[in-house]
């Protein structure tokens, strides 16, 4: 899966922020799966299923169409079903039971091949946990995004004060550091760096700096071959 673009890292990294702008100047597609996973998570809560049926979890993952559409110019919607679900899956609920959703073996079965699908015909920048060792390990630019657990918590805090939530940031550092947790200990795809990603510690960096690392990465072909 050449021409490719993975970004991983944890919750708050600043992933998709980055991978969105990439995606933009490169004239690539952006893909992000962790709005895959919330979006399932939402249909699950909706449906009454439960999020410990890892079989009715991947039955759902199966009927459930995922679509990235423009929702206004230049900003892609997650689309379920036809119904753009963008403004469900970011709420404290779902964000609270993601983690357990993606764990399932048979749930990132089901993901994990509706994203190769779409990452198929190439010029795609694709965010996640796993992109750069399961989803894509062909892609040829893989790149690893961390910050200090601190900084992660802040900038989440900041993004939800901003939309009028008045969530304690202690209480956002814990939700941040039990997602990490769960994700970095699953037995399938745990998140953790491709051996050949660059990894990039953006904790005093600006989204800015990090954006115009990787497209000169990708521009001066760094990767060689
Ligand atoms: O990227 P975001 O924080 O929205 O992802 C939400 C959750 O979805 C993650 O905490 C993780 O549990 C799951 N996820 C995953 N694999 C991916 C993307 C997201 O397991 N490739």
């Amino acid at each position: 899966m050449k021409g490719n673009i993975a970004i991983d890292g944890p919750a708050g990294a600043g992933k998709s922020t980055v991978a969105r702008q990439v995606a933009k100047r490169l004239g690539y597609l952006y893909i992000d799966t962790g709005a895959m996973y919330r979006a399932l998570t939402w249909k699950a809560l909706k449906s009454n299923v439960k999020v410990t049926d890892e079989a009715a979890l991947a039955e759902l993952a199966r009927r459930t169409s995922f679509e990235f559409r423009e929702a206004s110019p230049g900003e892609l919607a997650v689309f379920c079903d036809g119904e753009d679900v963008s403004r469900f899956i970011r709420s404290a609920e779902v964000s609270r039971l993601v983690s357990r959703v993606a764990a399932w073996p048979k749930v990132r079965e089901e993901m994990v091949r509706l994203q190769r699908k779409l990452a198929a015909g190439g010029k795609v920048v694709m965010d996640g946990r796993d992109i750069g060792t399961c989803v894509l390990p062909e892609a040829r630019y893989k790149f690893f995004l961390t910050a200090s657990l601190e900084e992660r918590a802040r900038r989440r805090w900041q993004e939800l004060v901003a939309q009028g939530d008045n969530v304690p940031l202690e209480k956002v550092k814990q939700e941040i550091e039990e997602r990490d947790r769960r994700d970095c200990q699953r037995v399938v795809a745990p998140l953790r760096p491709a051996p050949d990603a660059v990894i990039i510690d953006t904790s005093d960096l600006t989204p800015e700096e990090v954006i115009e690392y990787i497209i000169k990465v990708v521009r001066e072909d760094r990767y060689g071959g």
